[in-house]
């Protein structure tokens, strides 16, 4: 049977278009379906703008802290719209470029939204293409809770990233990567910013050395942050502001903007999954096996979609792994899911790879799992107002001490991990940390130097 093409992703976001980048190299014929923008929520309203406004943050607290170092610096003002403009038109000449490498490599762009007909057809916008394979890769948008009244006076990171002006006074509902990274950005770039947790400490899953150690950081950094304050519904007050009652009557008030970072849903209602007899499964998500292959033989399904890790590199990797093993004869690769670095752009930052302590002890048994830590205040904030502690873990199990989880929380978390991940990602034991020559003075020392 004659397809229009070998492959059709449907999502041209950081998965759909690293499968179909791959597989054109083997010469397969391909297009990718896309609704809104080349890229996706990575590039347009994701990864990209936060690292972009994460820098303008760290600006803002370089000046805070530069009358310590000496520096008569006088602050005049901070020009939100200037830096969200100038935001913009680095995302468009990347979104322009987009367009023009993949007419180069000769993947064509199907604008519109994909939905099957059957399992060889997609309808895009009622245009009907065949690809022998298609590939699932919409990724997911931000949750907004309906059991709460009126949730939708409130924002998400799609609005975040909307805003033209400088909110006054933001309350950020959550407490996972979103919800610490926007406060981080929002308090020091000058909105006063409040943290509402349902329960006590932030990132929730993540070793509690670093759930402490970051909550602390957001306090001292001037967030205000609300403890086991569970939201049951948002008004608008005469002048325009925004209040939010919890289950238990209390209020709080003044808000220009109330932002949800409760989590993020799949994006596979429009994609008419009956047509080709997959449903979702409870949580949203389309179950793949190691292979990311549906129960369709045909379809695959990668990214934030399949609710595995929903990181862009792990997508990017999915996508690339697929068209290794459909294309360049590697049937048998797959992906290793236990072992991903993850970053989060907090103030400041957080780098994890591996097992949280408590993980690992329920794994390898209280007993085999042995930990190393420290917890110091870095050169950086030695002699400064503020004080940004940086805290440091390494779990190990086994006689060996196989170095199962590394945390880092501090200045730098973000650029040290990934040489620490490879060491993980090779096997490293404690002893080869300890083999390595530290490199002075630096917060990443302390890694190859506890005791
Ligand atoms: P997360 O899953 O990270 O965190 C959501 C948290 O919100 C939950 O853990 C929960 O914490 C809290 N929550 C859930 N429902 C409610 C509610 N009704 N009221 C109050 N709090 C609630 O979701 P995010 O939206 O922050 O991010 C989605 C995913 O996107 C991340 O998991 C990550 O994979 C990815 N991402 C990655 C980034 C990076 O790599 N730097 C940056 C941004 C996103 P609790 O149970 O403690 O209340």
């Amino acid at each position: 049977m004659q397809y229009d093409y070998d492959l059709i992703a449907i999502g041209a976001g950081s998965g759909g278009l690293s499968v179909v980048e791959r597989a054109v190299e083997y010469g397969k014929k391909c297009a990718v379906v896309e609704a809104k923008k080349m890229g996706g929520t990575c590039v347009n309203i994701g990864c990209v703008p936060k690292k972009v406004m994460w820098f303008g943050a760290h600006i803002a607290e370089s000046l805070r802290d530069a009358p310590d170092f000496g520096f008569h610096v006088e602050r005049k003002g901070f020009d939100w719209s200037e830096l969200v403009k100038r935001r913009e038109q680095y995302i468009s000449n990347i979104t322009t470029w987009y367009g023009g490498y993949f007419k180069e490599l000769g993947i064509d762009v199907l604008e519109g939204w994909g939905s099957f007909v059957d399992e060889h057809t997609v309808s895009v916008d009622g245009k009907l293409v065949t690809a022998e394979t298609i590939v699932i890769a919409p990724g997911g948008t931000p949750f907004i809770p309906n059991e709460t009244e009126n949730a939708d006076l409130g924002i998400t990171s799609d609005g975040f990233f909307a805003l033209t002006e400088q909110p006054n006074k933001v309350a950020v509902i959550g407490s996972g990567y979103i919800a610490v990274e926007i406060a981080g950005v929002l308090q020091a770039l000058g909105t006063q910013t409040t943290l509402i947790s349902r329960k006590d400490l932030v990132l929730r899953g993540f070793d509690d050395m670093v759930r402490e150690t970051l909550t602390d950081a957001m306090i001292e950094s001037g967030i205000h942050k609300e403890y086991h304050f569970k939201v049951k519904k948002l008004m608008k007050a005469d002048d325009g502001t925004l209040t939010i009652e919890s289950e238990d009557g209390q209020h709080l008030e003044g808000f220009d903007e109330v932002i949800w970072a409760v989590g993020r849903e799949t994006l596979t209602e429009p994609l008419a999954l009956d047509k080709v007899g997959i449903s979702a499964n409870g949580r949203g998500f389309i179950d793949v096996n190691d292979y990311h292959q549906t129960q369709v033989p045909n379809i695959y399904a990668i990214g934030d979609v399949t609710g595995q890790a929903q990181l862009t590199p792990v997508a990017i990797r999915a996508g690339r792994y697929l068209a290794e093993r459909l294309y360049n004869n590697q049937p048998e690769l797959k992906m290793d899911l236990s072992k991903v670095p993850t970053v989060v752009f907090s103030h400041p930052p957080v780098g994890v790879i591996g097992l949280a302590e408590h993980d690992a002890r329920k794994q390898y048994g209280h007993d085999n799992v042995q930990v190393y830590s420290s917890v110091f205040t870095p050169m950086r904030y030695a002699f400064t107002e503020h004080q940004i502690k940086t805290a440091l873990k390494l779990v190990c199990v086994g006689e060996e001490q196989k170095v199962v989880g590394i945390h880092i929380v501090g200045d730098g978390a973000d650029e040290m991990l990934q040489g620490f991940a490879v060491a993980v990602q090779m096997g490293a034991t404690k002893a080869d940390l300890d083999a390595t020559i530290a490199i002075h003075p630096s917060s990443s020392e302390e890694l190859v130097t506890m005791r």
